[in-house]
């Protein structure tokens, strides 16, 4: 049986060069076995990779392979030489920037995805991948509480979807700018457009890779609770007129970056209606947590948004990538992006009715991410995917609980989702060098350490850890744990410097 296995392999790989079904069935198997030891063992590993910059690239070959290699060596090396440089994104103390899941239903999507292989870059080159995408957003429309219709495609990233929504917002001006540029027109106006200085870089990348420049990003003060100022919004807007700048957008954030703070969504909607500006928000983190109805207000406002992103693999389990871009105006996304070359025109009858997703954005290739996000949907159901937001949110407000309680430690801003911002302040320190010094030292202890990993933002000045709760296997003795442990960090720091 064995033999004629490896002549049917021989025979295959001689005519076609792929692997046999058949061979390929023996790995198929055996990765699968590795992945369920892997989820199971994940706590195993040092969360955070303990490797020097060069180790991986000394351990692989300068060369690449003449002849072809057994799958069994291929095998070898992924866990001799990539697996020490790999940081465990799913393991349950990864709390660092947003952490995420690659959940069992997303990563058979995954898997199943790439079997097929389709690239659902018009209707007809995988209809259902075109479908599916439609359908599973508006699944997660409902999910979200957010009001029919609303038009989505999946992107890679939220950085892609902020330039979408960017290039769609300047698109939507009289200026014709797709057809003729901006540089050196005498009659188009600098164009200007706004979002809080707590805004993620992708917003000042869009403007960039824009033409419209950095300077064309006008970031606004926020209040004590790190909010856009909606005020200091409408006097920018009406200032920048006057000295004749072109607002053509504002970019409102729904769980900031650092801070996961909510901007104030429904004034700056008011806003933008007002003086006529395209409203994108960014819910690239905090889109997700309105799964549960308790958190459906972080999304209050949205509903008015042009454009909104959520991403299902920062806070809804799924592998990267999945960004979920949502727009009320999808004939003007598609005016800025729908080019259709010879090869790609419809011919047809059918073409005329659907939708061909290559028509709202830059990238003609699409990966059949829907597919892992309609099996994560539907394997958690509303109610489950729910209940896992509640209880990271839960964590989240444990945690920052003991923050506040503790004597030694403080908040560094509030804690709307399950992200807490906070420091080692003991009460005996007050200078600002020595207390910056000390929690870097208390995060790269905490990190070196290997059951967890954190990372940091600045705030006012001042370095902030930060526990982002959105694992999966994060739970409530993890949290424990660490809590655990930064207290005894502290306590050598603080004994080592007297
Ligand atoms: N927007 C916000 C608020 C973010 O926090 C991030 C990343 O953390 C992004 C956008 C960019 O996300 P992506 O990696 O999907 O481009």
């Amino acid at each position: 049986m064995q033999e004629r296995q490896y002549l049917d392999t021989a025979q295959q790989s001689a005519s076609t060069g792929d692997m046999h079904p058949e061979e390929f069935r023996t790995y198929a198997h055996q990765v699968v076995d590795w992945i369920a030891d892997y989820l199971i063992n994940v706590e195993s590993y040092p969360v955070f990779a303990q490797t020097a910059p060069g180790d991986i690239r000394r351990a692989l070959p300068a060369h690449p392979p003449a002849e072809p290699e057994s799958m069994e060596s291929i095998l070898v090396d992924f866990e001799r030489v990539i697996m020490p440089g790999i940081t465990h994104w799913n393991a349950p103390g990864f709390l660092a920037y947003f952490s995420n899941t690659g959940s069992g239903p997303g990563i058979l999507g995954e898997v199943l995805s790439a079997a097929l292989n389709v690239n659902a870059m018009l209707w007809r080159t995988s209809p259902a991948a075109t479908e599916l995408e439609q359908v599973t957003l508006d699944w997660l429309r409902q999910m979200l509480g957010l009001p029919y219709p609303l038009f989505g495609v999946i992107n890679d990233t939220a950085s892609s979807g902020t330039l979408y929504a960017l290039a769609a917002a300047r698109e939507a001006l009289p200026l014709h700018i797709r057809q003729q540029g901006m540089a050196g027109r005498a009659d188009v106006p600098r164009l200007r457009y706004y979002a809080s200085q707590e805004a993620h870089s992708s917003v000042d990348k869009a403007g960039i890779v824009l033409g419209i420049g950095q300077e064309g990003l006008r970031k606004i003060g926020v209040d004590s609770e790190f909010r856009m100022d909606a005020a200091q919004l409408e006097q920018a807007i009406q200032e920048d007129i006057a000295a004749g700048w072109q607002p053509f957008a504002v970019v409102a954030t729904t769980g900031t970056t650092s801070t996961t703070s909510i901007d104030p969504v429904p004034q700056i909607a008011a806003i933008c209606e007002r003086y006529g500006l395209w409203l994108h928000a960014d819910g690239a983190y905090g889109g997700s947590a309105a799964v549960d109805p308790e958190m459906r207000w972080t999304l209050a406002g949205c509903e008015r948004a042009d454009t909104l992103i959520i991403n299902p693999h920062k806070w809804l389990f799924t592998p990267v990538d999945c960004s979920v871009f949502y727009t009320r105006k999808p004939d003007v996304v598609k005016a800025a992006f729908s080019l259709v070359p010879e090869y790609l025109r419809n011919t047809a009858s059918t073409d005329d009715e659907v939708t061909n997703l290559m028509d709202y954005g830059t990238s003609l290739g699409r990966r059949f991410r829907s597919l892992k996000l309609w099996m994560i949907l539907r394997y958690f159901g509303h109610v489950g995917l729910a209940a896992r937001i509640h209880e990271h949110v839960r964590l989240g407000q444990l945690f920052a609980r003991w923050v506040d309680e503790s004597p030694n430690f403080e908040r560094m801003a509030p804690t709307p989702f399950s992200t807490v911002c906070f420091r080692a302040h003991p009460q005996s320190m007050d200078d600002e060098t020595r207390l910056e010094t000390l929690n870097e030292r208390i995060m790269n202890r905490v990190n070196a350490a290997g059951h967890f990993f954190l990372s940091h933002t600045k705030l006012h000045g001042k370095f902030t850890m930060r526990v982002a709760i959105g694992n999966l296997r994060t739970t409530e003795q993890h949290i424990r744990e660490l809590w655990q442990e930064l207290q005894t960090i502290l306590a050598t720091e603080v004994a080592l410097e007297q």
